[in-house]
């Protein structure tokens, strides 16, 4: 079978190459693997549906704003959609494209039954108030409502959001439809049917695959120095599991800049410090302040980047000293950075594994929605260790086999999945 496709999308030529054109670039690395499936890549190659949206919100000092906010349905041979909703100023149509893309691939690679998807409002959330945060998610619910729900599309925390974000979506969206499910977000307070697990679990999966990693690389955890970029949901719990487990954090960097200790950072005091007064990290006795650039040089043997998109890049690549890079963030590293670590023997779990716990209990969290049957915290964790292992040792022997990176067994085993299924469906 031969595809030929159209045109180029038009859309796409906004940011060929931000985060979509990577997202494609590395689809690229995949394809020459999988030649029986190759005529099915076109369509991972663009998403499914797109919906932009106008989400008008009345401010508390009377103005009315109005917000751009998406929707992106990448795939869904294997099932539905599923992905976060991010609130940032910098979110845009092909960042969200690439942020669904790379769920679609997550899902796969971890074996969920779920396509991908992704949404996102162009906002900065720390200038709301609490009052302007409710009504532009309640807002921005109705807007996308067509498109969402609980055999559909199953939206969940990204950056920027959180659980009390989703209680007021499923509200919003139950208010609307006359349907009182909550299974169409995940990521929900526990009251409200969400699953115990849920908040930690992607930082406890960066942990897990890093211990595992760590040991293929014969790496002792006690005493390794870990460098930690982004201090929200992923990083703040991924930098106190590695520093309970005996690993010295050297290094962290958040929105306010960043810092370093020789002796390892009192995670607890931090994180502690951070969520009473927002405080900026600069002035925390007894640590030494860092530029960006030299937080990317620091002395370590693990870094974690679990911020934002496209940080490791061609520019600081070669200035890292890790020997073990953990994506807790989505997209962190080009494919440009990829080469430069591969050539250095620079060890990357990527994002589509790494940061695949959040996704894994989310995908918990829906079934006991459908079941309403709930879990204890232990049967999630456990649960959580068993296939985060499982995809990790899959992923591991791939490329090892093929001689790949981790990132391209990890697309490897995700994509054939995902094509697999489109070939059976058929068009
Ligand atoms: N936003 C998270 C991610 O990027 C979680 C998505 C979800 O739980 O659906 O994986």
């Amino acid at each position: 079978m031969s595809v030929t496709t159209s045109s180029e999308l038009s859309y796409l030529s906004i940011n060929q190459a931000g985060p979509w054109g990577n997202f494609v670039q590395q689809l690229e690395r995949v394809k020459p693997h999988l030649p029986d499936l190759e005529p099915w890549f076109a369509s991972l190659e663009r998403p499914e549906r797109s919906l932009i949206v106008d989400v008008p919100v009345r401010m508390d000092n009377g103005n009315t704003v109005h917000f751009e906010a998406y929707r992106v349905l990448h795939n869904t041979a294997r099932g539905p959609g599923k992905g976060g909703v991010r609130y940032h100023p910098s979110v845009n149509l092909p960042e969200v494209m690439a942020l669904a893309a790379w769920m679609s691939v997550k899902n796969a690679t971890l074996n969920l039954p779920f396509g991908g998807a992704k949404g996102g409002v162009r906002v900065d959330p720390h200038m709301l108030s609490h009052g302007e945060l409710e009504r532009l998610t309640r807002r921005y619910t109705q807007e996308i409502a067509p498109m969402i729900g609980p055999d559909t599309d199953i939206p969940a925390p990204d950056v920027g959001t959180n659980q009390q974000v989703m209680a007021w979506m499923a509200d919003s969206y139950g208010r609307q439809t006359g349907l009182a499910v909550n299974g169409v977000v995940t990521g929900k307070p526990v009251e409200l049917g969400g699953s115990l697990g849920r908040q930690e679990a992607t930082g406890r999966g960066v942990f897990t695959v890093g211990q595992l990693a760590l040991a293929q690389l014969k790496m002792r955890l006690p005493g390794a120095r870990v460098a930690v970029q982004g201090l929200g949901n992923v990083g703040s719990v991924a930098a106190r599991l590695f520093s309970q487990a005996g690993a010295k954090v050297v290094a962290v960097q958040d929105r306010s800049g960043a810092i370093f200790s020789e002796g390892g950072l009192d995670i607890d005091a931090l994180l502690e410090r951070k969520k009473n007064a927002r405080q900026s990290l600069a002035d925390l006795a007894g640590t030494q302040t860092l530029t960006t650039e030299a937080f990317w040089e620091v002395d370590c043997d693990i870094l974690i980047p679990a911020a934002l998109e496209g940080q490791l890049t061609e520019h600081n690549a070669s200035r890292v000293k890790a020997r073990l890079i953990l994506e807790g963030a989505n997209g962190p590293t080009t494919p440009q950075a990829d080469d430069i670590f591969q050539e250095r023997g620079v060890l990357v779990v990527p994002d589509v594994l790494a940061n695949a716990g959040g996704v894994t209990v989310s995908y918990f969290e829906w079934v006991q929605n459908k079941a309403s049957y709930y879990w204890s915290e232990q049967e999630v964790n456990e649960r959580l260790g068993q296939h985060m292992a499982q995809a990790f040792a899959a992923v591991w022997q791939l490329a090892h086999e093929k001689g790949v990176s981790l990132r391209t067994a990890a697309y490897l085993i995700g994509c054939s999945r995902i094509l697999r299924a489109s070939e059976l469906r058929g068009l």
